[in-house]
């Protein structure tokens, strides 16, 4: 199975994204076995999923807060995510991670959380610039992924987004997402044994048209996670061809 989401983070106003979904509705045909998604800003999730209806297109929240309810000002809620017609969450993106100070211990709570409402988690997981040069990439992914013996089994998609390609231009080479893609593909076995092989693993990191083909190619790469190249409708229908061009 492959899967490719287009995560906005915070962009786009209402009438900019009706436009995206009517560019991108004109423009896309599905294929069994290729999932796509949008993760909008939380302000047009139920806007993008009543303009996604029908499509198979599905959508996903950015980021959403474990607790049910309550006097937590500023979050929304996994039940609020899925009312506002998601089927999944992203969660543990970088982004908030290091500037949000999301931690590993509120991430199993999510994922828990999710579940609960019946939403299906992007996990995602990285290591930064400073721990790859210090040759501790897969320590990091290691300890990135014991949320997972915490929670035990469950609906999930991965996401390998190696920090210093986010948003930079610079994206993995082949054999660097090759090393840890079967590396993560082999932790899933450990920690969750069968139920662990069934996850897609996703490749994020300045992925475009220009680089995706090689990206895809590469083994245990399930589809990608893209940022920038999925605010243009164009490209990211480009990009769903390419995987749907591997199944
Ligand atoms: C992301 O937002 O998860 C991402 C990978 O961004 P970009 O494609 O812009 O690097």
């Amino acid at each position: 199975m492959k899967i490719v989401i287009a995560n906005w983070k915070m962009n786009l106003l209402s009438q900019e994204a009706a436009a995206f979904c009517q560019a991108f509705k004109a423009g896309y045909t599905p294929k069994a076995g290729c999932e796509a998604g949008i993760a909008p800003p939380a302000t047009l999730l139920h806007q993008v999923s009543a303009l996604l209806a029908g499509s198979s297109v599905q959508v996903y929240a950015q980021n959403a807060y474990f607790e049910p309810k309550g006097a937590f000002t500023g979050e929304i809620s996994m039940s609020q995510v899925k009312d506002a017609g998601c089927h999944g969450v992203i969660l543990g993106h970088s982004e908030r991670r290091h500037i949000f100070g999301e931690t590993d211990e509120n991430l199993v709570k999510k994922l828990k959380s999710a579940w609960e409402c019946e939403l299906m988690p992007v996990l995602c997981i990285g290591e930064t610039l400073t721990q790859r040069d210090a040759g501790f990439t897969l320590d990091v992914l290691h300890k990135q992924l014991e949320v997972l013996k915490v929670t035990g089994p469950g609906p999930l998609v991965l996401a390998y987004e190696p920090v210093w390609a986010i948003g930079t231009g610079r994206v993995a080479e082949p054999v660097q997402i090759e090393e840890v893609h079967a590396f993560i593909h082999d932790e899933l076995w450990h920690l969750w044994h069968d139920r662990g092989l069934d996850i897609p693993i996703q490749y994020g990191g300045s992925v475009t048209p220009e680089n995706f083909d090689g990206i895809l190619a590469v083994p245990f790469v399930s589809g990608g996670l893209v940022g920038g190249a999925s605010l243009d409708p164009a490209k990211f229908q480009k990009l769903i061809g390419q995987a749907q061009a591997t199944v």
